[in-house]
């Protein structure tokens, strides 16, 4: 009979699978592989086994102890499906920027979900990180792997990733290209393959404009491509640089257009990560001879994201594609990046009323810096209602509205009336960019 004992034990062990037609026009070959052939469906599978061995190997994690990560998703169904097997207890904090869909998930693998805000930093006690720390130490038997700074994430990589690459292509890959999140990735697989080759290999990584691993901004910026990419001035231990050539920043515009591309043409439904990775790979592969062979991880598949990427009304909402209105609201609205109003999180009510009231409206977006800004800086609303009804010591952030409606560059004129009909504005998006505020009668 032939069976394994455990899903575990088909962990590892991806296909290359030729990318055939977003590579027209390139004479290299580039192969994909693709990480959702793995149990939990993402290449974090690989690291969850090697971080709870290793743990209970040092005896930090003990019979009946309970597991706490900040995970966006892929690590936390990883080590679920170990920590069900061998009798551990989950819980996951994620950011609030995670699809529904991906939060589900874990609950299905019986793991315990605390969603925290993203628009916070690093230390900030309301952060995923901060949640995560509290409770490890909290909760007895805790325990953190701490993906981002246990070098047994890489080693699981260096052990499996890498050797996968070099023997399944017989030694011809020529580069890699991989996104970079923890960064565990790119420094296992890059470090094995750069000593199998004598250092011939370029290990490329990539991640989404605006994070640090490419630091094209002297502030980082939000984007919207989860797993990838790093907001703050901290790199994790689990990046080692020195194994990595170069970092290609890549647009969040490009990275889903990608990523749609290659559900379409090439029947691979993966993650934005995967679009981000594709697309700097094709920008390596371009002016590249026929014998280059360029290896691009495709990290997971693309079910978490069906109400984002894989959506057409939010991609038209946040400015990443139109619609069939022939006139566009781009056409029709002077973009004015600079000129939106705006509540600051930390302004004082007094100062978010002047605002309000300077700019006839009844609410105002709140933002966590000054436009020109991105989605990602509009962490809600502030209304005259919600400041009347507040106690005099109340913050702005003690009393956030809702999330402003979003129209995109892309759609009609009568999208935007609509949604004005029953919103007091609506901000309007190009790529992710907030490009105008849109006042009700503003269209008539
Ligand atoms: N893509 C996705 C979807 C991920 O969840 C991750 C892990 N955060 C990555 C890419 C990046 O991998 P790594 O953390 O090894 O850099």
């Amino acid at each position: 009979m032939k069976y394994v004992n455990h899903v575990s034990e088909l962990i590892g062990n991806t296909p290359l699978i030729k990318l055939n037609s977003v590579t027209e026009g390139i004479n290299a070959t580039v192969l994909a592989k693709v990480e959702y052939f793995n149990p939990g469906g993402s290449i974090k599978d690989r690291i969850a086994e090697k971080l709870i061995d290793a743990a209970e190997a040092s005896g930090q994690l003990k019979p009946g102890g309970t597991i706490v990560e900040p995970t966006s998703g892929n690590t936390g169904i990883g080590l679920a499906l170990i920590a069900q097997q061998r009798g551990y207890r989950c819980i996951f904090t994620v950011p609030d920027k995670v699809a529904e869909d991906k939060r589900n998930t874990l609950k299905a693998y019986g793991a315990e979900v605390i969603v925290c805000p993203t628009a916070v930093a690093h230390v900030d006690p309301r952060s995923y990180y901060s949640v995560s720390d509290r409770l490890a130490k909290e909760i007895p038997g805790g325990f953190k792997p701490d993906q981002y700074s246990n070098l047994n994430g890489p080693a699981s990589h260096y052990a499996s990733t890498g050797p996968e690459i070099w023997k399944d292509t017989e030694g011809k890959v020529t580069h890699v290209v991989i996104g970079v999140g923890t960064g565990g990735t790119i420094s296992g697989t890059g470090k094995y393959l750069k000593e199998l080759s004598g250092g011939k290999v370029q290990v490329i990584g990539c991640d989404p404009k605006g994070s640090i691993y490419s630091k094209t901004e002297t502030n980082s910026m939000p984007y919207l491509v989860e797993g990838v990419g790093r907001g703050d001035d901290f790199l994790p231990a689990a990046y080692n640089s020195d194994v990595v050539d170069e970092v290609i920043p890549v647009p969040d515009a490009e990275s889903f257009e990608m990523t749609r591309r290659l559900a379409r043409e090439e029947g691979l439904m993966v993650g934005p990560s995967c679009g981000m990775a594709a697309a700097a790979a094709l920008k390596v592969a371009k002016d590249l001879p026929a014998d280059a062979v360029v290896v691009v991880i495709l990290p997971d598949g693309g079910r978490g994201y069906l109400a984002k990427v894989y959506n057409d009304a939010w991609m038209q909402a946040h400015g990443f594609l139109g619609d069939d209105a022939s006139v566009k609201l781009a056409d029709k609205v002077a973009f004015n990046p600079a000129g939106v109003p705006f509540v600051l999180e930390n302004d004082s009510l007094v100062s978010a009323r002047q605002s309000i009231e300077d700019s006839g409206l009844t609410s105002l977006p709140v933002m966590v810096k000054t436009p020109p800004v991105r989605i990602g800086h509009v962490i809600g609303t502030i209304s005259l209602t919600q400041i009347d009804a507040a106690a005099p010591t109340a913050t702005v952030k003690d009393i956030l509205g809702a999330k402003p409606a979003l129209v995109g560059s892309g759609q009609g004129v009568e999208v935007a009336k609509k949604l004005l009909a029953s919103n007091d504005f609506a901000l309007l998006l190009h790529d992710g960019e907030v490009e105008a505020l849109l006042k009700p009668g503003q269209l008539s």
